[in-house]
């Protein structure tokens, strides 16, 4: 039996494993007790990881060989791999050639590794010349990355998970981590048993398993975290728990900003929040005047059409009362995917360039040119791309006309369903690049690549708490699978010869694009250059920036990653979601995670026992709004949104808040047995700073469903 050491491929925690194979075959998995995310624990995903690596997996689920389809609804054929990189190339070329680099978009995950990302990144920007390259961390975390950037100055999370355990009081605002990020939330368990003073204040208009453990559940409205914000600081101004000091020597705007919330008192947030004024003072004592206050934030925030004014709105609450650049406190968002930090490091977004740098900046530009050895008739697009939405929504227009999708599902997992299938056969050319072959993307696809993956493939992933983690192979990639950025290194280079020039992307190995990836964060906020493949190796895993070494925790001095080192109050008025509930629409739906799947259920749907926790798809509502609507436990329901409807059994919760409608994020059409999976309902209208979508608002219908 061998053992390998890698990374979890499922959440942002970014657990450590220990694989166990026989050099063909993965056998087992178990937690790595040297891995300081979670000292050997795993949770229930990631035990049976394994599973989704066995012969019969790889046998009948995963993508084994190129195909090809010669039209679409016609079974793909398998070709060699020389055949598709040859007519991938051509016809990539040929788009390109008619409508311009802008007709073809690239759409990746935050499943990628980094140095898959960085090749991605090389073949939309510097090979193809498009700006259209984005990632599905559009639809979990780009609100965050805008948030830190406009408070804090750079997208840097400053904290570690290390202040679980130091903290005395932590606020949990829109996240679940008993399901979301099991390994934190043992970590939060841990601690409070260990601290009897511990304070847990927890944010959401669920009461979920994590509001069960805290002190305080503040079950709000959804949407108005920002009100909350707003009264939270009147009341911390009001008694006088603000940090005087530390806000005359490390801030900017607080006065703009006490003019707001003075209209805010706690009694019109509760108002406006659906809690009480008693609750909002009690949560503003505990969390100003606690030695150390931490927040825990994710999707709830993240997912809304002010999701940017909500993350600002947090982080206000930390510079206020100091409660930032310490052990135990700070504003801590916690990424979705096992890589989203990673996209982000490498640039392989819209609105990012390697290295933190921004696309709508002309001298970042010329950086990257240097940095990538071109020269200035490079043609680099010089400009910030479509986001997720806006692509998805540009090829439905037919301005798009050849998309190149991997490691990712858009046509289960992006919103407003009808507008993606759209856009997907519209497009001339859908390349799907994938390890797991039955996705509903798959069905648009005319060439479908077939990826290594978790196990198969070497490179790095950095996690919620800026570590950099060493992803191993265990065994041979699957059947004629190969590592992402070899798929993409090879088309890349018959399209630069296509073009008459030298290869832009000439990797051999992951650890060469890893440098290249690690040359371009020289002098930014998240240097790496003092790391080296071989101290990642030898060393573990290791947290950014890492000049002389690691770093735990950012900010500690009071000085920030903004022009003159002042952190920022951001002063943004309260503002409802995209579109509120009416008499004929009256639930707000909000879609999430169950707990021991993941995502599309592309991997964690091979695994029977991954179905005992929750085994099939419902919607949940309040049992006082069942009786009200005259509707019954277990009955079929339409749930009807302007954009499209789902028929789902119907699930009584008293969890759910009155008005209130969840569904689970995971299922497809394929579980659902409809033509559209769950966002047939949810909306497209996103943040206008980060372009992150509202998947946490969709005013929908609820009726008995009428079934011919
Ligand atoms: Fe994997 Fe996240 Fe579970 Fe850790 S907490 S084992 S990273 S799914």
């Amino acid at each position: 039996m061998n053992e390998t050491k890698s990374t979890c491929p499922y959440c942002g925690v970014g657990c450590g494993v220990v694989i166990e194979h026989d050099g063909q075959q993965i056998t087992g998995v178990r937690g790595d007790p040297d891995h300081p995310a979670n000292f050997g624990r795993l949770c229930t995903k990631g035990t049976n990881l394994h599973l989704t690596a066995t012969p019969v997996v790889i046998q009948h689920q995963r993508l084994r060989q190129p195909q090809r389809r010669a039209e679409r609804g016609a079974q793909p054929e398998v070709i060699s791999w020389r055949e598709a990189n040859r007519e991938i190339a051509e016809k990539l070329l040929a788009i390109r050639a008619e409508h311009g680099p802008e007709s073809i978009g690239v759409y990746i995950s935050g499943q990628l590794l980094t140095e898959d990302y960085h090749a991605f990144n090389k073949l939309a920007r510097a090979v193809i010349g498009t700006p259209h390259i984005d990632s599905n961390s559009r639809l979990c975390m780009s609100s965050a990355v805008v948030g830190y950037k406009q408070s804090l100055g750079a997208d840097a999370p400053p904290c570690s998970y290390e202040d679980i355990e130091l903290a005395d009081c932590i606020l949990v605002s829109g996240a679940n981590p008993a399901w979301a990020h099991p390994i934190l939330f043992r970590r939060l368990e841990v601690a409070r048993a260990a601290k009897p003073s511990h304070k847990l204040i927890v944010i959401d208009p669920r009461r979920t398993e994590t509001a069960e453990l805290a002190d305080l559940h503040l079950q709000i409205r959804p949407g108005t975290d920002v009100a909350l914000c707003h009264g939270l600081l009147h009341a911390i101004i009001a008694r006088g728990w603000t940090a005087d000091d530390f806000i005359a020597q490390s801030t900017e705007g607080f006065d703009t900003l006490k003019a707001l919330v003075a209209d805010w008192p706690p009694a019109r947030a509760a108002e406006v929040c659906g809690v009480t004024a008693a609750d909002i003072w009690q949560a503003a004592e505990w969390f100003a005047t606690s030695p150390s206050s931490l927040s825990l934030y994710c999707q709830g925030l993240n997912q809304s059409s002010s999701g940017t004014a909500k993350n600002t709105a947090l982080i206000n609450l930390h510079l206020a009362s100091g409660q930032i650049g310490k052990p135990g406190a700070g504003p801590f968002s916690l990424t979705g995917q096992p890589n989203a930090m990673g996209g982000r490091e490498s640039g392989g977004m819209a609105t990012l360039l390697p290295g933190h740098r921004d696309p709508g900046k002309a001298e970042d530009w010329a950086e990257i040119e240097a940095l990538w050895g071109l020269d200035q008739n490079s043609g680099l697009p010089g400009k910030r791309g479509h986001t997720a939405v806006e692509m998805f929504e540009a090829a439905a227009r037919g301005e798009i006309k050849a998309l190149w999708i991997a490691c990712t599902n858009p046509a289960q997992s992006m919103p407003d369903q009808a507008t993606v299938r759209q856009a997907l056969a519209r497009c001339e050319l859908v390349i799907l690049q994938e390890a797991f072959a039955h996705t509903a993307t798959a069905r648009y696809a005319d060439y479908l690549l077939p990826a290594a993956t978790w196990g198969e493939k070497e490179g790095t992933v950095t996690n919620s708490e800026r570590r950099i983690s060493r992803v191993r192979a265990a065994v041979p990639a699957a059947a004629e699978s190969r590592a992402d950025w070899q798929i993409v290194r090879d088309i890349a280079a018959l399209i630069d010869a296509g073009l008459g020039r030298a290869p832009r992307i000439a990797a051999a190995t992951a650890e060469d694009l890893w440098l290249e990836h690690r040359d371009a964060t020289r002098g930014r906020d998240l240097d790496i250059t003092g790391l080296s493949w071989a101290r990642l190796e030898t060393d573990g895993p290791q947290q950014w920036p890492y000049v002389s070494g690691p770093t735990a925790r950012l900010y500690t001095d009071g000085r920030f990653a903004t022009t003159d080192g002042r952190a920022r109050f951001i002063t943004r008025p309260y503002q409802a979601t995209a579109e509120a509930a009416s008499p004929e629409r009256p639930f707000a739906l909000t879609t999430g995670r169950m707990r021991d799947q993941w995502h599309g259920m592309s991997r964690t749907g091979s695994v029977p026992r991954l179905f005992a926790h929750e085994g099939r798809p419902l919607v949940r509502i309040n049992p006082g709004d069942a009786a009200s609507h005259q509707l019954a436990e277990g009955a079929l329901v339409l749930v009807q949104s302007s954009r499209g409807q789902v028929v789902l059994p119907l699930k009584l919760d008293a969890n759910v808040a009155p008005a209130g409608a969840d569904i689970a994020m995971h299922w497809g059409d394929e579980f659902i047995g409809a033509q559209l999976g769950v966002n047939a309902v949810t909306q497209g209208a996103f943040c206008p700073d980060s372009k992150q979508p509202e998947l946490k608002f969709s005013a929908v219908a609820i009726e008995p469903a009428h079934l011919s």
